[in-house]
């Protein structure tokens, strides 16, 4: 007897269970060595899974299967083809081949590839990730697969994250031999925190800001915000708690392990979190769980709100990447009690806080975007300056090793620095702060600045690629030491990279005005916008990074550059427009009509000798703002197609961040101070107010 969600968890799954169960012993054999350590599938072991799966899933009512991928720009993009193949009988079958599992070739030539396969091939191809297993949505059997050019060039995100988990997995191997040790499998874990907001669909429906950008463009302040803290952990309305009831359900049978849900901060953000996994699986899992709350927000009556800033005055949302790194399923940034290990802990927290510190321009370009661009420093998510927050035990820990002095912390015994004892100081780490962009979170870190609609494929291939370059030195450097001496060396080593690095280390408060004096002073990177941060991507230090561990050509960089410069101008661009729609047809008209109720209400109450102070004042108030808003609108306009006449993507970028974004600022100004004003009948939105808070 079990229960009801163990019943029904991955039962929409084609997992290891129904794979033992239902393939011939020889080729479950040969799928489980290549979903382990990597290789390709012999076409007759990928006929027999192929048939396997389509009799599973046509056993779960589907009837078409699609390569599921992960583009450069948006969420996932599938295809779907039916499994129907008819017969010259007039009768059909449903038939599913070895080489349609492995390979399709989408139609895909109107995705993003930054110009890659313009200048290489027409066509792409999409590829099997056997890691990532197969499931059923909606009656199509999703094959999570990789989009690559048939010159081998990726044109999706999956592809140079699973490059780097190569790397990963090979360097850190090079460091763990040294410690005696050979695990079949290194690979980084996954735990996205995911926020969004949910607002009811008939408010959604009527406002064109947030059907055409995800965000409002326009809003007045509401009366109240986020200040009495209410809302956090508070109790969870109950439409909210149906859908979120609903969403664990078709979570669970998709494998997916949510496990925890609650408000957020501000008014209608909730967040769910699953149980950490497999990087490869939990960023697959997080695409799907995001295009899950959508379907099952509407069967609510509900809208649910992924972009990073969809109101102003209250907070944003972001998802925050827990990120670690396990050997065989040992997490390697586990402190722990024995001398050898806790130097070999020391060695991976030390190649993060490395890795995190040379890279800060790619980390802080691989979170980049329109929409993150309004949350990162903006008191609300960590700052655009990329630091790492170690807590003040590892602090005093990694300070010791740097100055080479005794350790103490909170009454306990002093430890000479040979290598400390770390489990016990770090269990008990329950340090938190909020403000860091970066944060050791007890046996993990936690990547913050992740924007809440983002694959994070990107973020961790980042990750990966520059923690692998740390361990590669280590081992380069090690790897010739006896024996006798290895683990004073590695301590030396440690101690060099801790103290080469310490400047990416910060434990203060990132919201406080000296930080960003006091990070300039330290040479830490402040990349205000997504169009300042483009140019780390034509970096030839970064090209040749990618380049050395296999993770992207300098092609695939330069594609990915486009893509991104492109793809924020051409949302930058969709915002603008769609301000001046809104000023032009929906708040003027509305103008027009009030004050000119306004005014005639004026002209007979002077008429009959009345004088109408407050309406005459108004009156005024509202007709320059209107003046003031029309003349904005024009401002914007004009700006815009000064912008799209800019050929060069990055000049553009940062013309629209610098010269368009502000325009449109001032608009918004224009007509939101109007808004706090005008009869309430009149407006033609709902209000904040409204969206907010009659949920
Ligand atoms: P918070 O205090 O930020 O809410 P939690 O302890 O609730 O943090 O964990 C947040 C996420 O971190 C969860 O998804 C959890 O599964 C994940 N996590 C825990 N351990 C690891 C790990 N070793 N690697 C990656 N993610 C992890
Ligand atoms: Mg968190």
């Amino acid at each position: 007897m079990s229960d009801k969600v163990t019943q029904e968890y991955g039962t929409l799954v084609f997992n290891d269970a129904v794979m033992q169960e239902r393939l011939p012993r020889p080729t479950y054999k040969e799928l489980s060595r290549v979903i382990k350590e990597g290789g390709t599938l012999h076409l007759d072991i990928a006929n027999e899974v192929a048939h396997a799966m389509k009799e599973w899933a046509l056993e779960q009512g589907a009837t078409h299967y699609a390569h599921w991928f992960q583009p450069l720009t948006g969420i996932t993009s599938e295809k779907h083809d039916s499994f129907l193949t008819p017969k010259s009988d007039g009768t059909a079958m449903m038939t599913f081949s070895g080489k349609e599992l492995v390979q399709g070739e989408p139609d895909a030539s109107s995705f993003p590839n930054g110009g890659l396969r313009a200048t290489f091939e027409a066509r792409g191809y999409t590829a099997w990730d056997p890691t990532s297993p197969a499931f059923i949505k909606d009656e199509v059997l999703c094959i999570p697969t990789a989009f690559v050019s048939y010159t081998g060039e990726a044109l999706d995100k999956k592809t140079p994250f699973l490059r780097s988990t190569v790397a990963l997995d090979r360097e850190a191997k090079r460091v763990l031999a040294l410690f005696g040790k050979n695990p079949k499998k290194v690979e980084c874990t996954v735990g996205p925190e995911q926020e969004y907001f949910l607002i009811r669909e008939k408010d959604f429906a009527k406002r064109p800001d947030l059907i055409m950008c995800g965000r409002t463009l326009f809003g007045c302040e509401p009366v109240k915000g986020q200040e009495l803290e209410e809302h956090y952990f508070g109790a969870i309305r109950p439409t909210v708690n149906e859908f979120m009831k609903e969403l664990d359900d078709e979570l669970w049978k998709r494998g997916i392990p949510a496990t925890t849900k609650h408000n957020e901060v501000a008014p209608c953000q909730h967040e769910l979190a699953p149980v950490f996994e497999t990087a490869s699986r939990a960023i697959d899992h997080n695409l799907l769980t995001m295009e899950e709350m959508k379907i099952i927000a509407s069967r609510h009556g509900l809208t649910c709100l992924q972009h990073e800033k969809p109101f102003d005055y209250v907070n944003g949302s972001g998802k925050h990447d827990n990120w670690s790194i396990s050997a065989d399923g040992k997490n390697l940034l586990d402190p722990s009690d024995t001398p050898e290990e806790n130097l070999q802990f020391l060695v991976f927290l030390a190649s993060v806080i490395a890795a995190v510190d040379e890279h800060q321009d790619l980390l802080r370009a691989s979170v980049a975007s329109a929409g993150n661009d309004h949350r990162l420093g903006a008191n609300e998510a960590p700052p655009a300056i990329i630091s790492i927050f170690l807590g003040d035990d590892l602090n005093a820990v990694v300070r010791a090793l740097i100055d080479g002095s005794d350790f103490q912390s909170h009454g306990r015994e002093t430890m000479d620095v040979g290598v400390p004892q770390l489990a016990d100081i770090l269990r008990d780490n329950t340090d938190r702060n909020r403000t860091s962009p970066f944060a050791f979170t007890g046996n993990k870190f936690e990547f913050r600045m992740c924007g809440s609609q983002q694959n994070l494929s990107d973020p961790n291939m980042v990750l990966n690629t520059a923690v692998a370059e740390q361990l590669e030195d280590f081992a380069d450097k090690l790897g010739a030491v006896d024996d006798e001496d290895f683990a004073a060396e590695a301590l030396a080593w440690v101690k060099r990279t801790l103290s080469d690095h310490e400047r990416i280390i910060f434990n203060g408060n990132g919201y406080s005005d000296e930080w960003p004096l006091e990070a300039e002073k330290r040479g830490l990177l402040n990349l205000k916008t997504t169009a300042d941060t483009l140019a780390t991507l034509r970096d030839p230090e970064n090209i040749a990074f990618f380049g050395h561990f296999g993770v992207l050509d300098p092609a695939e960089v330069s594609a990915r550059y486009v893509a991104k410069a492109e793809q924020y101008g051409k949302l930058i661009n969709i915002e603008a427009r769609t301000m001046v729609y809104m000023a032009r047809h929906w708040y003027l008209p509305v103008l027009f009509d009030y004050t000119n109720d306004l005014a005639t209400s004026i002209a007979t109450k002077q008429s009959v000798g009345v004088v109408a102070k407050s309406e005459k004042d108004l009156l005024q108030r509202l007709v320059d703002g209107t003046d003031a808003i029309s003349e904005g609108a024009d401002k914007v306009e004009a700006l815009n197609a000064e912008a799209q006449s800019l050929e060069d993507p990055e000049e553009q970028d940062l013309f629209y961040a610098h010269t368009v974004l502000p325009e449109m600022e001032a608009l918004r100004k224009a007509v939101d101070s109007l808004e706090q004003v005008v009869g309430h009948d009149y407006w033609p939105v709902p209000s904040y107010n409204r969206m907010l808070f009659y949920v």
